[in-house]
């Protein structure tokens, strides 16, 4: 028989290219090859299994649901959904929500929301939006045009109209845009995931936030990645001392269920109305049950740990000879190691068994939010070993 790899390597469009490691199982931090071989996870499926894999309570709860209800279209009420959108309002002060599937696909609805709100007020030719360059929002022909990196811009012509991109940090530029007109979104990440782990400036995202304010045009934060936790609050704006009108998240949000979520502050939460948007999975019951579940696990509590956890493994990071330009915030890390390419470390990483990711030139930490002081000391053991 074929082995996996092969049989992957045959079968599945070639547009990932895979690290040479075939994983069969997962538990916590920790996941399995088919030799048995055991790994720490520093990426939980890129930011995806907040909670590591398969915790007990989860699983518990996504099963229950499974064996009660697994899927009603949207033609129908049902609860998960609706109780995950109250937990999500409640904890974040938006009005309502959205579910999508993905992250791309909450950030493609959020920018039809914000075309159609300002079609709404001041007809049409105001719908430009303008992102950061070194940004990522997703792979749909929207999503790819908003990303401000030349690479994705190949290939797919023509891709969408109506995206500006400014230098992150560069409010002149931003200034000067809007006050052009066409302006209806500014979306951006506050801390570049893809782009290298990069926080933005913090006099700049309130800067962006009071040209929105000033001139009626929306702020978009694409939390995603950064969203549920993964910098230590429920979502990262609370670092920054904003509220956008639009947050979209995803990643983390299901804890390893495929969901995403278009959150709209009052101002926008009734421009979207029958038969505007939709999807046919948005809301999966089974979906929602898992996302309810991991809102019910990030508590107060939990974040405070999660954000104390990143801390300390941002310090111990910084403290390796040969490791450099330590970014982040909360379990959300980024860092240089000399003498090594970022794919070249990972693949290092996972022959000594430690799970890593890539963002650009950085090596990238998405670990579960759940990972434990000593489990963190058990990575940092390996991550010496190597530099
Ligand atoms: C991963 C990511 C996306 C895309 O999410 P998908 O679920 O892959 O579509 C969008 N924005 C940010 C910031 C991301 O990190």
């Amino acid at each position: 028989m074929k082995s996996i790899k092969d049989i992957d390597k045959k079968y599945i469009m070639n547009t990932y290219n895979r690290y040479d490691l075939e994983i069969v199982e997962g538990m916590g931090v920790n996941a399995y090859d088919v030799e048995g071989k055991e790994y720490i996870d520093l990426s939980a499926g890129i930011g995806v299994n907040s909670l590591g894999f398969c915790e007990m309570g989860w699983v518990a709860s996504v099963t229950a649901q499974l064996c009660k209800l697994n899927h009603v279209s949207n033609l129908f009420y049902s609860q998960p959904d609706a109780l995950l959108a109250k937990s999500l309002c409640e904890r974040t002060g938006y009005e309502k929500v959205f579910f999508a599937n993905s992250g791309a696909e909450a950030n493609e609805g959020a920018i039809k929301l914000a075309r159609k709100y300002s079609f709404d007020k001041y007809g049409e030719g105001r719908a430009k939006i303008i992102t950061l360059v070194n940004s990522f929002h997703g792979r749909t022909m929207a999503t790819l045009t908003a990303t401000g990196q030349d690479v994705f811009h190949n290939y797919f012509f023509p891709f969408v109209e109506g995206f500006d991109y400014v230098e992150a940090g560069n409010l002149k530029a931003i200034e000067d845009l809007v006050a052009k007109g066409g302006v209806c979104a500014i979306m951006m990440e506050l801390v570049q995931g893809e782009g290298g782990v990069i926080p933005l400036d913090k006099d700049f995202v309130n800067g962006v936030r009071k040209i929105c304010v000033e001139n009626d045009v929306l702020l978009i934060v694409d939390e995603v990645q950064t969203g549920v936790g993964r910098t230590g609050k429920f979502l990262a704006q609370e670092h920054f001392g904003i509220k956008a009108d639009i947050t979209t998240l995803a990643k983390g949000l299901g804890g390893g269920l495929p969901i995403g979520a278009v959150l709209a502050a009052a101002k926008c939460s009734d421009t979207l109305g029958f038969g505007m948007h939709g999807t046919t999975f948005g809301g999966n019951p089974i979906v929602c049950a898992g996302a309810n579940y991991v809102l019910a696990r990030i508590d107060e509590d939990f974040l405070y740990e999660a954000k104390q956890k990143g801390e300390y493994l941002q310090e111990k990071l910084a403290e390796i000879d040969g490791i450099e330009q330590v970014s982040g915030l909360g379990l959300m890390i980024g860092f240089k190691v000399k003498d090594y390419t970022s794919s070249d470390f990972v693949k290092e990483g996972i022959k000594r068994g430690l799970i890593m990711l890539t963002a650009k030139q950085k090596v990238r930490l998405l670990p579960p939010l759940t990972i434990t002081y000593n489990e963190i000391d058990k990575a940092l053991t390996i991550i010496k070993s190597m530099v």
